[in-house]
């Protein structure tokens, strides 16, 4: 599509509509059957009538299936917003930020950082919000979110609601190159704050708004976290530790903790968490795997074990490679567990089921001849919800075992 349509169409005011959209049979049977996206393979027309990036959906018999958000670029065309007609497109968003915002207060304790908005999942496609703390961090993925009227109605519905001390845009280039969306660097949105302190679980962490990975803490972990914590004991060893998640969670039960990561940067954050709670941690600048191995050989033992490596499996192509790598990790650490140990293991790659992540772990405890008693198994916190007929919104698994000979 070209992109000066888009931009002559973000003039318009939101109640300014309405295109059409029509779809082939089996994208209709898909969303009868409750899923929220068609792909372009399954647009027969796409919306022509400004503004483009909202649309009625029919089906070839001009039968309306609902209103969606239109891409011109991505393979995800059509992300469905509603059932009905949408004629308030700023008012419908003001209520969903709003209802999004109260199932927070509702289930977020001890906590001021979670996710806002988990974009399909609070029925917001393309948009991610959250927050730290006084500081909210946005991040923009489709076309229709980014378009003029729809960010200003988004920004406008966050600062009344949460009254934060700033907004701040985390940019990620790929996402805005494939939906063909110009560069824009990440970025104060409002205010002037860019640093704060977050507290999880009663656990403090520094935030730099514009550093870090994802949008600055795995906030998905959260609640996990806290299970870990519930079963740690003895020495415990994070690896993949990041700025500290697990290790400063286990380091009140445990008698020492160390943390691992390859990310120096990363490191520094965690050090200075540490002493922000008063905790003695060792942080190792390393490679997991080659640390793991060293330590196999010198016979360390641990009474706790944190696996939260980055997501292996990028695409169902490499699903293969990604189970060998999960195995190692998984095999290496239960060699290391003292009898009655616990592993805490996480996988975050969309692509590995949770179902297969238990079966390599299954064959790990039997490699490394030990016995598994599963104490928990987990998904991500539930600011990230899962909408259970899209199984897209469920990624992160995360398993507690008790390990022993
Ligand atoms: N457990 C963390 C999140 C981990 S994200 C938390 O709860 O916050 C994955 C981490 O793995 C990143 O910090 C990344 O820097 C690190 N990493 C990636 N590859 C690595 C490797 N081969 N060895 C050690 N760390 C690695």
């Amino acid at each position: 599509m070209p992109l000066k349509k888009l931009s002559r169409n973000t003039q318009r005011s939101l109640d300014d509509q309405q295109a059409t959209a029509t779809i082939s049979r089996r994208g209709a049977g898909r969303l009868n059957e409750g899923y929220v996206w068609v792909y372009r393979s399954d647009v027969i027309s796409p919306p022509v009538a400004a503004p483009l990036y909202l649309t009625r959906v029919v089906d070839e018999r001009g039968k309306f299936l609902g209103t969606a958000l239109y891409s011109s670029a991505s393979q995800i065309a059509l992300r469905m917003l509603s059932t009905a007609e949408v004629k308030d497109l700023g008012s419908l968003l003001g209520s969903r930020i709003e209802a999004a915002i109260d199932y927070r207060n509702r289930l977020v304790r001890d906590s001021d950082a979670y996710r806002v908005v988990f974009s399909e999942a609070d029925f917001l496609p393309g948009l991610i919000v959250d927050r730290y703390n006084e500081l909210v961090s946005l991040q923009i993925l489709t076309q229709a979110m980014e378009a003029a009227p729809v960010r200003e109605s988004v920004v406008a519905t966050l600062r009344e609601r949460l009254q934060p001390a700033a907004i701040i845009e985390r940019v990620e280039p790929r996402v805005r190159e494939l939906e063909h969306l110009a560069p824009r660097d990440s970025g104060l949105v409002y205010g002037e704050k860019l640093s704060t302190v977050f507290t999880m679980n009663g656990v403090r962490f520094h935030y730099n708004a514009l550093q870090g990975q994802k949008t600055g803490a795995f906030l998905d972990q959260r609640e996990n976290y806290a299970a870990a914590a519930k079963f740690a004991h003895g020495a415990a060893l994070d690896l993949f530790c990041y700025n500290g998640g697990f290790a400063l969670h286990l380091a009140e039960r445990c008698i020492s903790v160390a943390g691992v990561d390859s990310s120096r940067p990363a490191l520094e954050v965690a050090d200075r968490n540490a002493e922000l709670n008063g905790r003695e941690i060792e942080w190792i600048e390393a490679n997991a795997f080659d640390l793991l191995r060293d330590y196999a050989v010198a016979g360390r033992q641990y009474g706790t074990v944190v696996l939260d490596p980055p997501a292996f499996a990028k695409s169902k192509r490499n699903l293969e490679t990604a189970f060998r790598g999960y195995k190692e990790l998984n095999l290496r650490a239960m060699k290391m567990l003292r009898p009655g140990g616990i592993l805490i293991t996480c996988s975050c790659s969309y692509h590995v089921s949770q179902a297969d992540f238990i079966s390599v772990l299954a064959e790990a405890g039997r490699d490394s001849r030990k016995s598994l008693r599963v104490l928990e198994v987990r998904g991500q916190s539930k600011d990230h919800p899962v909408l259970l007929n899209v199984p897209e919104t469920s990624y992160l698994k995360c398993v507690i075992l008790s390990v022993s000979d």
